[in-house]
């Protein structure tokens, strides 16, 4: 195909094995009478949040786009932890059983540990596991899969649903709204596209285009000690006496080690100084490993992937400007010790979707009203808990802090000596969400 008949200003040509290369044909002639594809809802963003909000939405007949700027799920080493909160969700939408059956049951505690290079010393386990049968949902504490593997899963029951569409390679670029719905453009590599919907629901992550085309603050900040570097790692952690999630307590080599799946692949997500130039993050972390890892020298491990990340605290403004809502890390970003920004996304998502079930299926009479109240509840839900929660997750495991030695002090203390701090611990992460505002 040559490219002087590609109206877009890019330089990639259309793939001869792309579905929508009908479509393209089409695009040669440009004057159609109305260029906007009808949907009901676009959501931008295949991540977990977007893809789980989409599947809910589409399970109730709502004809839903999601459009992805990655030419695939993205595959970065990220979440691995989903806890009893979420799993009551995926169980509503039909995905819970595949999920077990693709993860690592969680039977164990929650272990707190010096690094390698301080002793390895175990300073307390939150036994989790022990903790009676009436205070747990399922026969274990929870699953743990990379998130990869969850939105894969999540797209797989949602393609077979005639009303669910996705689109790969197609980044939003804008959006314009009235009383009666939005219109949107998106860029791919054969020129622009545009879609017209009733909602434009925005899962593009931290980094939200669709949060930021609303001019829409996302306030809070950025740490500036450490970033975070998170490593896949084939390595039997297990055999060194590690349980499924270790926190390891220091100064410098801090970290969170933690079993990824059942074949046996582990992360161990460390902070990195932002000091370090990102081009030596790479060639510095043999020498990290070497500090953390326990076991005999040399260390014999497989590095299957490693990512750093900056880590913030922020929340949104507002989730929703008008016909357009944020869900997920486009609402609110957190730093990842303790598991909670994608519990807390996929929260929303289970809010959200119901918010437009609701809306789109059952003559909601105040559509804008419910949806303030979605921005308010999943706000607060994400200011009171999840930000404080992982602000105070971070701390413990480096902080030198006098006031909070102290405060780790008795937070270790009080899980080895009062069995009902572990327990009160299993109730939090066995509640079942306040208000998902299903009717
Ligand atoms: C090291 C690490 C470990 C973590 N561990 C956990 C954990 O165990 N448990 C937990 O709950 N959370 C964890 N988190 C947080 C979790 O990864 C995020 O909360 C989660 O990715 C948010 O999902 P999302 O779908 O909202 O956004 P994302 O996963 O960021 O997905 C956004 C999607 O939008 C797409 N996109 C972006 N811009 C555009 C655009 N303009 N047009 C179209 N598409 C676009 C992106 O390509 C991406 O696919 C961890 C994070 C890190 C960094």
């Amino acid at each position: 195909m040559p490219s002087a008949i590609n109206n877009s200003s890019s330089t990639h040509e259309p793939q001869n094995d792309d579905p929508d290369s009908t479509t393209y044909r089409q695009d040669l002639h440009p004057i159609a009478d109305d260029p906007f594809e009808q949907h009901d809802v676009v959501v931008v963003g295949a991540g977990p949040s977007g893809l789980f909000c989409a599947l809910k939405m589409a399970q109730k007949g709502i004809d839903v786009l999601v459009i992805e700027s990655g030419s695939a799920i993205s595959e970065s080493p990220r979440a691995i932890a989903y806890m009893p909160i979420v799993l009551n969700e995926f169980e509503k939408v039909g995905i819970f059983d595949d999920l077990v059956e693709l993860g690592h049951q969680n039977n164990d505690g929650i272990q707190f540990r010096t690094p390698h290079n301080k002793g390895d010393e175990l300073l307390t386990t939150v036994k989790l596991n022990l903790v009676p049968k009436s205070f747990k949902r399922y026969p274990f504490i929870g699953i743990n899969t990379g998130q990869d593997r969850l939105a894969h899963l999540i797209l797989k029951h949602a393609q077979r649903l005639p009303n669910f569409h996705v689109k790969f390679s197609h980044t939003f670029a804008g959006v314009q709204q009235d009383d009666n719905g939005v219109r949107i453009t998106a860029v791919t590599s054969r020129g622009e596209k545009y879609f017209a919907a009733k909602y434009l629901i925005g899962a593009d992550g931290a980094g939200s285009s669709v949060r930021r085309s609303q001019c829409i603050p996302f306030r809070g900040f950025t740490w500036n000690d450490f970033r975070f570097m998170a490593v896949n790692i084939e390595y039997d952690f297990a055999s060194h006496g590690y349980s499924t999630g270790v926190m390891v307590v220091d100064e410098e080599d801090w970290a969170v080690i933690a079993r990824i799946d059942k074949e046996g692949l582990w992360r161990v997500a460390f902070g990195v100084r932002c000091s370090i130039p990102e081009k030596e993050l790479l060639a510095q972390l043999p020498e990290k490993l070497e500090r953390l890892m326990p076991g005999p020298r040399p260390l014999n491990y497989k590095i299957v992937a490693a990512n750093p990340y900056w880590a913030h605290q922020r929340v949104a403004e507002k989730l929703t400007s008008g016909r357009v809502v944020l869900t997920g890390d486009a609402a609110h970003s957190n730093n990842p010790i303790g598991g909670l920004g994608l519990t807390t996304g996929l929260l929303d998502a289970t809010a959200l979707g119901n918010c437009m079930i609701r809306i789109l299926t059952k003559n909601e009479p105040d559509p804008a009203a419910l949806l303030e109240r979605y921005s308010t509840v999943r706000k607060k839900a994400f200011v009171e808990y999840t930000n404080t929660a992982s602000i105070e997750n971070k701390l413990r495991l480096h902080c030198q802090d006098d006031e909070f030695k102290t405060k780790r002090a008795a937070f270790i203390k009080n899980i080895t000596d009062d069995p009902e701090a572990t327990i009160n611990m299993a109730k939090a992460m066995n509640e079942v969400m306040d208000d998902d505002f299903e009717e």
